[in-house]
């Protein structure tokens, strides 16, 4: 669609044009937008230049101003936790000076009413020491709860929230953020694929669970091979992904849904130590193409009933949902 999109305003093609234009389309960069629409009022064809100043000034900038603004929050937390430290070492050494100045006393021979003040001395300031790294500790565990969310805001900024480390798919989160943008949750004219590993476990179980990431792994990549740019795949569970196909229909996406199944099927991978073949490795598949107004949830649910019938019928096929019921009343 981006490609489309620059070649109707003969756009050039180069990165950052390109990442203008993606922007501009993916709709998450309201400034840009504005700014882009604003020119293309003006004018069909923007030049190089115009993309340029439209990159540095709406592109490029957030992401320094986000991580401007994230190093301004973590230095000040630095500070903080840094005062509290210091504030706390302070209270402790006194504390600690007050018990070496106790114990100088109970060397020398002290009665009652000298112990008894050493006593009441001792209770007075252990109590205020306690209060005060009572309030230490709250700062501190306010301050690790700051320092958790930044980490989750970076690793947001970084796609890493989004990302399946072991395929570098995409997460379950990211897919469902993606699934917002594609259709702000109703996905009309778009076919989902949900594809399971059979007997997964088997695998597992014979082979170790390095190799069983290995097999994840080699499905993901046959899902890249056979969809390429046609929709978003993710990795939703241990050994489940799914796809959604953008503008396909049922019969496009059991074609699609076939060759992937026979590609897997066909797909060789051995054990590392011993190069023993670890036989065939297969997928079930569960297809549904989205009905009118049909929301993204009851999709899946749809698909995913699908699956679990490609399984009951021996698994390593490909099974059609049953029709969305109609939405028109
Ligand atoms: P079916 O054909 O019905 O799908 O059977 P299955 O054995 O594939 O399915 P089941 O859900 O019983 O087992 C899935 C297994 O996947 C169980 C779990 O230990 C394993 N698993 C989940 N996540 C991972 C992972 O990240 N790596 C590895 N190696 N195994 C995983
Ligand atoms: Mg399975
Ligand atoms: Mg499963």
């Amino acid at each position: 669609m981006v490609l489309q999109l620059m070649a109707r305003h003969s756009a050039g093609f180069h990165p950052l044009s390109y990442s203008v234009w993606y922007e501009y389309l993916a709709g998450s960069n309201p400034g840009l937008r504005a700014a882009l629409d604003a020119r293309l009022a003006q004018t069909t064809v923007l030049s190089d230049r115009d993309i340029e100043v439209l990159f540095d000034a709406h592109v490029a900038m957030r992401d320094i101003d986000s991580s401007a603004r994230m190093r301004a929050e973590i230095a000040r937390m630095i500070d903080h936790v840094d005062d509290v430290a210091v504030e706390a070492g302070e209270e402790v050494g006194h504390y600690g000076d007050e018990l070496a100045g106790h114990r100088d006393r109970l060397r020398e021979q002290v009665g009652p009413d000298a112990l008894h003040q050493v006593v009441e001395s001792l209770i007075g300031e252990t109590t205020r020491v306690r209060v005060k790294t009572g309030i230490y500790h709250e700062h501190l565990k306010k301050s690790s709860e700051e320092v958790e969310r930044l980490r989750g805001e970076l690793e947001l900024v970084q796609g890493l929230a989004l990302t399946d480390p072991l395929t570098g798919l995409l997460n379950r989160r990211g897919f469902d953020q993606q699934m917002q943008r594609i259709g702000h949750g109703s996905v009309q004219g778009c076919t989902l694929l949900i594809v399971d590993i059979d007997h997964f476990k088997a695998i597992n179980d014979a082979h170790g669970h390095l190799l069983g990431d290995k097999v994840i792994v080699a499905v993901a990549n046959v899902l890249r091979g056979c969809i390429g740019d046609r929709g978003p795949i993710a990795r939703i569970g241990g050994e489940e992904f799914a796809v959604l196909l953008s503008h396909t229909s049922s019969a496009g996406g059991v074609e699609l849904a076939e060759r992937i199944r026979a590609a897997v099927e066909r797909g060789k991978i051995r054990r590392a130590d011993t190069e023993e073949s670890i036989g065939n490795v297969t997928v079930s598949l569960g297809l549904a193409t989205c009905g009118d107004n049909e929301q993204f949830e009851a999709m899946i649910t749809r698909a995913d009933r699908a699956l679990y019938q490609s399984k009951a019928a021996g698994r390593n096929r490909v099974t059609v949902a049953e029709r969305a019921p109609s939405a028109a009343a």
